[in-house]
């Protein structure tokens, strides 16, 4: 990719666009020239559209039809390292590469000229009289110097409301002016003093920057017991990537994590870094893409896709709960944002750092083997105790039908509303019911479009498929039969659990935490905020609870179905069901008090329930391992899904034979092909799905002969084909 950095007008260069082509175009460059890597709006058809200055035109055609470059963007230019990136994810996903361009743009605007608003400053003028509510617009103004604020902002400021604002505008007390929108983001300063680090931090501290100074590549898996400060130390190595006047991104599963973090962001350095998620508005999200690309964000703070930002100097990242399956994007490009950080820094000398309290077995793998470098914090900070695990033995608890919490946990959950703390009730299940059954007939309700049992939200009174959304109403006669009044919910979801938590502690404030109940990002944050001040004694939570909140007065956590995630078909159920656990675990004791996890289950004997009670880690990881190893499956094998859907089944079928019997490219490599097989939902929005497995010897080119052997398939009708390498979930 090296050679001619710029185009003069009229010369021929191909340009890359979103467009799904299966390759560059060629077009003229602009008056003025262009830029290898600029960004450009080039003609296609009637159209305009989006695209990059990939190379030097192909030619090979009537230069005289040569179309022209319409402008180059006002943006900066596409680095070298961003399309090799681009181009290496796109072999490794075998992804085409205006998919990964699309990716990489994913801002909205990006053309368009900076649009300007409205700022407010000091003024020259006196105001005809003063009041309270002027003196303090004038007073913050003073306070922060001569910075602008929108008017939201400054009125927000001086809790006045606009037209306080506005009034003093007219007498020229204050000044209103038109600002560009794309403001670079606030100075993070990172030589404001931290929090004062224990011995296991500060030496874990030094670790990381030192390795920040070498300005090489390298990965650390920061693994850290809940509460052992990972945040605070990763804080240090952010603090010296910017030190070093390089940017950093720090990549977080959910959005719901930011309120808190950003906070200690702020504390930490002074301001608030940027931020990248799919809540963010069009213009912000604009904004950090143009800042990040002329170097005016130094810190991004945001979700996997934060990956494809075009930084111009990227130093760090940090991977926060790196073993999250919500690293793993499912649908567009199948990439990990994991193993795609690591891929960038390599290439572009930056560090990575992988936390987690438990990481995955791939992570766990690449230390043993010495490819990362390992730090432990095994301590939790200050005088926090890892809580106490033990199990519950549903087969000896006396249990009426339709409930779910046992009187072990009943009389736990009791001492801790009497002693004013706070217990958590964990259920992975989100809605009312998972099953809705006909006793008349036997049927179980199913999504019209879908091989999927409908699951039952009373919240938003409907049944709801969890694959596809769709919803209906509650019917009330049977959909199969007819007869009405028989229609009954089996098993327990989260809101059905909170209605036995109503039942059962009828005194206590119970508040659920599920990531549907909540019409934003912002209502959760705030149901988040008043929980951990103390607003619930019983919280019922999914999944969303297990990721890093702090609950200082929770001190029991009660786990309704430990057995729920032992026997996927995954090949990572044990090692899921180990994290999940553990994680849940982890927010019992946060602070002073000492906390304890109740776990209940049919099979306190099973290994890996075992394990979660042991705390043996190494031990669990050794075995799990060994196990797959022997298997020669992931870390120790490659894996590829195949994915084959069409509105009918044979065709779909007929193809997946073909594949299976063509498989000479993939013999070639020893890799051995199951299936096809019906995927296990059969069937997803009318479509029906059949998958086939590929299974690599570790080292393999697994995509080389995965290219190969799709190479030559024609597709016919509405047949579409989805490769997914390593894949994270069999569905
Ligand atoms: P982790 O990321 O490992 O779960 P955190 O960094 O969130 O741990 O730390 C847990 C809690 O302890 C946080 O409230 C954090 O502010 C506090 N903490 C950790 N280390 C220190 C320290 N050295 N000084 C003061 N507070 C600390
Ligand atoms: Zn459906």
């Amino acid at each position: 990719m090296s050679g001619k950095e710029y185009f003069d007008q009229g010369e021929l260069v191909a340009v890359l666009t979103t467009q799904p082509l299966d390759r560059t175009l060629d077009y003229k460059a602009p008056e003025g020239g262009c830029f290898l890597g600029a960004f450009v709006e080039v003609p296609l058809g009637p159209r305009k559209v989006l695209g990059v200055v990939w190379g030097p035109g192909q030619g090979g055609f009537d230069l005289s039809k040569a179309r022209s470059v319409i402008r180059v963007l006002e943006v900066a230019p596409m680095r070298e390292e961003m399309r090799v990136f681009l181009g290496r994810v796109a072999d490794y996903t075998l992804t085409p590469m205006p998919a990964m361009l699309r990716l990489a743009t994913r801002a909205p605007g990006l053309g368009d000229p900076p649009s300007m608003r409205k700022v407010y400053r000091l003024g020259t003028g006196q105001p005809d009289r003063m009041t309270d509510a002027r003196t303090r617009v004038l007073e913050v103004l003073r306070d922060f110097g001569g910075l602008a604020f929108t008017l939201k902002e400054l009125a927000e400021q001086a809790g006045v409301t606009s037209s306080v604002v506005k009034g003093l505008v007219k007498q020229g007390a204050v000044r209103e002016e038109d600002s560009p929108r794309d403001l670079p983001y606030p100075h993070l300063d990172p030589d404001r003093a931290g929090k004062d680090l224990t011995k296991d931090q500060a030496a874990a501290v030094a670790r990381l920057q030192a390795g920040q100074r070498t300005g090489d590549y390298g990965t650390t898996l920061l693994k850290g017991v809940t509460g052992s400060g990972k945040t605070e130390v990763y804080l240090e190595a952010v603090a010296e990537a910017l030190r070093m006047g390089r940017q950093a991104l720090v990549l977080l599963p959910e959005i719901a994590l930011t309120a808190e973090f950003l906070t200690r962001v702020e504390a930490r350095f002074g301001a608030r870094p940027a931020e990248w998620h799919s809540g963010a508005t069009m213009t912000e999200r604009r904004r950090v893409w143009r800042m990040v690309g002329q170097g005016d964000a130094q810190l991004v703070v945001g979700a996997r896709s934060a990956l494809f930002l075009p930084f111009r100097d990227l130093g760090l990242v940090v991977v926060d709960e790196e073993h999250d399956t919500s690293y793993k994007q499912e649908d567009g490009v199948h990439y990990s944002a994991r193993d795609m950080a690591v891929l960038r820094s390599a290439i572009c000398g930056g560090r990575v750092i992988l936390a987690s309290a438990t990481p995955s077995l791939e992570s766990w793998a690449n230390a043993e083997a010495g490819k990362y470098d390992r730090i432990d914090l095994t301590s939790r900070f200050g005088d926090a105790v890892l809580p106490e695990m033990k199990p519950i033995d549903m087969r000896a608890e006396q249990m009426q039908p339709g409930t779910w919490i046992s009187p072990s946990l009943r009389q736990a959950v009791l001492q801790r509303i009497e002693r004013g703390e706070q217990s958590l009730l964990f259920i992975n299940r989100r809605g009312y019911a998972p099953v809705t059954l006909c006793r008349a007939c036997g049927e179980q309700i199913a999504c019209d479009h879908c091989d999927a049992r409908m699951v039952e939200h009373r919240f938003l009174k409907r049944l709801m498929c969890h694959q596809c959304g769709e919803t209906k109403p509650m019917p009330d006669a049977c959909p199969s039969c007819g007869v009405e009044g028989k229609l009954a919910p089996v098993g327990p979801g989260i809101e059905r659990l909170a209605e036995e938590a109503e039942a059962t502690f009828s005194d206590a404030r119970i508040a659920m935490l599920s990531s549907d109940l909540f019409g934003s990002a912002r209502a959760l944050k705030a149901k988040i905020e008043e929980i951990a001040k103390g607003d619930a004694d019983i919280i019922i939570g999914t999944q969303l609870v297990a990721k890093g909140h702090n609950f200082p007065k929770l001190t029991l956590v009660g786990v309704i179905d430990a057995d729920l995630s032992l026997h996927g078909a995954d090949l990572r159920a044990a090692e899921r069901t180990f994290q999940l656990m553990r994680q849940v675990a982890g927010r019992a004791g946060r602070a002073d008090k000492p906390g304890q996890a109740l776990l209940q289950t049919f099979q306190p004997e099973h290994p890996v329930i075992r394990a979660i009670l042991s705390g043996d880690e190494e031990g669990f990881w050794k075995a799990e391992a060994a196990g797959r190893q022997a298997a020669g499956v992931p870390p120790y094998g490659r894996m590829a899904g195949i994915v084959l859907s069409g509105p009918e089944v044979a065709p779909v079928f007929d193809v997946g034979n073909a594949m299976a019997r063509n498989d000479a490219p993939l013999r070639e490599i020893g890799a051995q092909v199951f299936g096809p097989a019906p995927a296990p939902i059969a069937r997803i929005r009318g479509r029906h799905r059949v998958r086939l497995l590929v299974k690599a010897p570790k080292g393999g080119p697994i995509q080389d002969a995965i290219a190969r052997w799709i190479a030559p398939l024609r597709l016919k009708g509405d047949i579409r084909l989805t490769v997914d390498i390593d894949p994270q979930s069999f569905y």
